[in-house]
């Protein structure tokens, strides 16, 4: 018997029909189905879906934070280089450079979590540093068990892959499988030698940010990766079981966002992302004088008083700042700390909802007798895996099993 799990990123909820993606919307209706709902504003909500505990236990749901000696901070000894290819128009060589540069720090103090710099501007680089320093993937990533060391202490034979690293029962190692369809030729060889294989498939995710949730582009990708997974279970001369999930849909882009002249004056620090920014201030006396420009200008506003309780993320300074603030559905930021151009045609990771941006979860074959899933979360994923594969889910988790 054999267990496939997929991580489809950026499949909404509303793309998921018959018509889309016959053979998936056919597991669904030959198992269990539901529409997830997101977890608000994370950029590592894989760290959530795969622990099923909210970034209050575990604090991983950004992507950078504000650290002092942090590996990025070396970067301060190639800075004049990099500035003088910026200034002679080499911005594409200088930024790969400063990417390779930070991430061999990495991988030489034993980390397994990698990160472009994107767009981040150079001087600020330093200051900043990845938030985790394990891969989901990788062994024991977290202060709570994550699916994959619940796998390793059953004893179950199992391969984990997620760009650009691969894990197993014996360690985690490198593998540059880029594109969705490599990676998913590797699933087929993989489930020869291991019970559980997971894969996260992600060039959707890319695509709909280009083109648009419900584009041409991005329904074509779906029907294509529907057709392969059709080829890969269809071959599998074992039984198989099937769990497929996304992390979040999208919504199209209606209104761009600068936030950068409000909050210049009163900033010491700041990192701005797609649909949130975490400001350090200047003068923490000024603080409720700036949160109510932005307030009235329309953003949302997170710090010590309401992070936890709204959006279930712990308050920490280094990470949320001294405040953090989003923008609403169908909006973005730019300039951003993420992107050259402030065209962008689909956006997600907002802290409020709407059905677009919900994913999906399918599970097929296990002798379920759930039919239609209801109200599951994010961090419903790992409890309802283990609870369909009858693993015991771990007292720590905060989401529930949805299928019984
Ligand atoms: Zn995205």
């Amino acid at each position: 018997m054999k267990t496939l799990i997929l991580f489809l990123d950026a499949i909404s909820s509303t793309d998921f029909n018959e018509k889309n993606c016959p053979f998936l919307w056919n597991l669904a209706r030959n198992g269990a189905y539901g529409s997830t709902e997101i977890i608000p504003s994370c950029y590592h909500t894989e760290y959530s879906m795969l622990s099923g505990c909210l970034p209050l236990k575990h604090n991983t749901w950004t992507w950078f934070y504000l650290k002092k000696n942090s590996s990025f901070s070396k970067i301060k000894y190639i800075l004049p280089l990099l500035k003088l290819l910026e200034k002679l128009k080499l911005k594409k060589i200088a930024r790969n450079m400063a990417d390779v540069y930070i991430n061999l720090f990495r991988l030489f103090s034993g980390k397994t979590r990698f990160l472009k710099s994107y767009r981040i501007p150079f001087e600020l680089i330093g200051d900043f540093e990845i938030a985790v320093d394990k891969s989901y993937v990788d062994h024991n990533p977290l202060p709570v068990p994550t699916l994959f060391d619940v796998f390793r202490e059953k004893g179950i034979r199992y391969a984990a892959m997620d760009y650009p690293t691969i894990s197993n029962n014996k360690g985690t190692f490198f593998y540059f499988g880029k594109s969705d369809f490599k990676q998913l030729r590797k699933v087929n060889k993989l489930l020869r030698k291991n019970s559980v294989v997971y894969a996260h498939i992600w060039e959707l995710d890319a695509i709909e940010h280009k083109y648009g949730l419900h584009s041409k582009e991005a329904l074509e990708h779906i029907k294509k990766l529907d057709n392969r997974i059709k080829e890969i279970i269809s071959s599998c001369k074992e039984k198989i079981r099937v769990i497929i999930f996304s992390d979040h849909g999208g919504c199209n882009v209606k209104k761009t966002r600068n936030i950068l002249p409000s909050i210049k004056d009163y900033s010491e620090k700041y990192f701005i992302g797609s649909t949130d920014a975490q400001i350090w201030l200047k003068e923490p006396s000024k603080k409720d004088e700036l949160k109510k420009i932005l307030k009235k200008e329309g953003y949302l506003i997170y710090d010590e008083e309401n992070i936890g309780k709204e959006l279930k993320i712990p308050y920490k300074r280094d990470f949320v700042g001294d405040m953090m603030i989003a923008v609403k559905p169908e909006e973005q930021l730019y300039p951003d700390f993420f992107r050259d151009t402030g065209k962008v045609a689909s956006m997600h990771g907002y802290t409020e909802k709407m059905p677009e941006l919900n994913g999906i979860f399918i599970a097929n074959g296990f002798d379920l007798k759930t039919r239609k899933i209801k109200d599951m979360k994010l961090y419903d994923i790992m409890p309802t895996i283990l609870n369909a594969m009858k693993i015991k889910i771990p007292e720590v988790c905060d989401g529930k099993p949805r299928v019984k």
